[in-house]
């Protein structure tokens, strides 16, 4: 028998359970089919945020932080360890907690929502029929269809996966011992926080960016600053490389890369290949259907997430837009507020961007580039860490927050930092622009003090040359 559904969901990462429990919680019956399996082999639900992304990472960078901190700060603070050591496989083990206390979390929210679980892999066939396969294999026959299943990396012809040497960020966060010297292809998001991870604990890290400028979708001075405190710490990262090809050695992986100087070899231990994600789509949906992809093979979609079949929508890292969780778990709710028949709509201007380093990078909206390219009018106001008090008081006073505003209206069009907690801090930034603030009404605000987000509102001020904690002369050059 055919079990009829308001809902399916196929893909239950941050984009779908959201998409979910949204729609559980509008009163819509509700199954979400996902074949993901965990280490010990059973199905998990989570995706990859949960399971091998967002999470595991930030677990690792945590306790890597820690480290360092007890490591070279300590002292500073005057707290002194006889015998610090590093014990990796209790460090996995914390992470691996994390991770299942989370995941298990989700399958809680399911069945306190109501929303069925089916463990497998889903597939969208004509006249919004769902088949799952694996162990549960069955049909389901669906009023509304949500395709949220994610994305994966992408493998390089030049420095293909074999899951020992050569590996994916997942591999990364699960290496049972620390290389000596490790490779990391990409100097993107994964490929700054997990080569962080692994400097921290001792590795010997080369960055391998084919791009000839460093982070290029983020603000310019930030970047700098970033590109500054990472070669300090002993990243090595190597701008316009473009890698030629790998060979396997006995013990070790050796990369031959080109650059403006000519042709280099590196020999590594292990090598990450960090190049981006490219959307799941195989075996997502019968030719039949009819179903549009991109030029790019994403899943096509309007800015309500709507594909060209009716009743069928899809969200998250498999449709266009940046391949964040919290981007993918909007369109969630979006969606099933949609299809619960309320109005609903995600604001792609103030989606923010966080990269987990020390010091951490963020923001919201515009770079001075692209504002600067555009020919838009802006103020500048920026606010250096080293006067804060609270950054201060922590040891972590390298770093800024930067905001643009327009020269016209003085709305605010950017928010850029770099520097102690900004993951945090941005939050801030996000909900100023998405309520259309000016700088004046970030500098007319009241911030606790003394707090990191004091940088903040001195920036507001710095749009006015207001900043009370800063000498005109030490303004940093903009
Ligand atoms: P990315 O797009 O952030 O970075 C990939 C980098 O690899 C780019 O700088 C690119 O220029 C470079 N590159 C591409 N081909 C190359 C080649 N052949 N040789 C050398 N360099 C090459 O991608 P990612 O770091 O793999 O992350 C994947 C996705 O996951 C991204 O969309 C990212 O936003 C997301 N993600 C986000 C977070 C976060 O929000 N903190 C963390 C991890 C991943």
């Amino acid at each position: 028998m055919t079990e009829r559904y308001d809902v399916v969901v196929i893909g239950a990462g941050p984009a779908g359970y959201t998409a979910a429990i949204r729609a559980a919680q509008l009163g819509l019956k509700v199954v979400c089919v996902d074949d993901w399996r965990d280490t010990q082999d059973g199905p998990a639900l989570g995706g990859t945020c949960l399971n091998a992304g967002c999470i595991p990472s930030k677990a690792l960078l945590e306790t890597s932080e820690l480290y360092i901190l007890a490591r070279d700060h300590g002292p500073a603070h005057g707290l002194k360890f006889k015998e610090l050591s590093l014990d990796l496989a209790a460090m996995m083990a914390h992470k691996d907690k994390v991770v299942s206390e989370l995941t298990r979390g989700i399958a809680t929210l399911f069945k306190a929502n109501g929303v069925t679980w089916i463990p497998g892999r889903g597939k969208l066939l004509a006249k919004n029929i769902v088949e799952v396969s694996g162990k549960s294999a069955q049909q389901l026959q669906a009023e509304h269809v949500i395709l949220a299943s994610g994305s994966t990396p992408v493998n390089l012809k030049s420095a293909p996966f074999d899951g020992q040497r050569i590996v994916d960020s997942q591999s990364a966060l699960a290496f049972k011992d620390v290389p000596r010297r490790l490779g990391v292809i990409g100097a993107g998001v994964v490929g700054l926080e997990l080569g962080s991870v692994w400097r921290r604990l001792g590795s010997e890290v080369l960055l391998l960016e084919a791009q000839e400028t460093f982070l290029s979708m983020a603000d310019e001075q930030i970047a700098r600053e970033a590109l500054k405190q990472f070669t300090a710490q002993g990243l090595n990262i190597r701008l316009g490389a473009r890698v030629l090809d790998s060979r396997m050695e006995k013990s070790a992986v050796t990369v031959r890369y080109q650059d403006k100087d000519g042709e280099h070899e590196e020999s590594v231990e292990r090598l990450i290949v960090a190049v981006g994600r490219r959307p799941n789509t195989d075996g997502l949906f019968a030719a039949e259907t009819g179903l549009l992809l991109d030029e790019w093979g994403f899943v096509h979609v309007d800015e309500h997430c709507r594909t060209n079949l009716p009743n069928v929508h899809a969200v998250g890292d498999v449709v266009r837009g940046p391949m964040l969780a919290h981007k993918g778990m909007e369109e969630g709710v979006m969606v099933a507020e949609r299809i619960a028949g309320r109005p609903a709509s995600v604001d792609y201007d103030v989606v923010p961007s966080v990269i987990y380093t020390q010091p951490e990078i963020a923001w919201v909206g515009k770079t001075e580039q692209t504002l600067k390219s555009a020919g838009e009018p802006y103020r500048t106001g920026v606010f250096p860490f080293a006067a804060n008090g609270r950054a201060k008081a922590m040891g972590e006073t390298s770093g800024f927050v930067k905001i643009l505003a327009d020269a016209r209206t003085d709305r605010v069009r950017g928010v850029h930092m770099v520097g102690p907690m900004c993951s945090e801090l941005v939050a801030a930034a996000v909900l100023a622009m998405s309520f259309g603030a000016s700088s004046e009404d970030i500098m007319l605000t009241m911030f606790a003090h003394p707090t990191l987000s004091e940088a903040f509102h001195e920036s507001a001020l710095a749009v006015a040359g207001r900043a009370i904690h800063l000498a005109q002369s030490r303004h940093p050059k903009t």
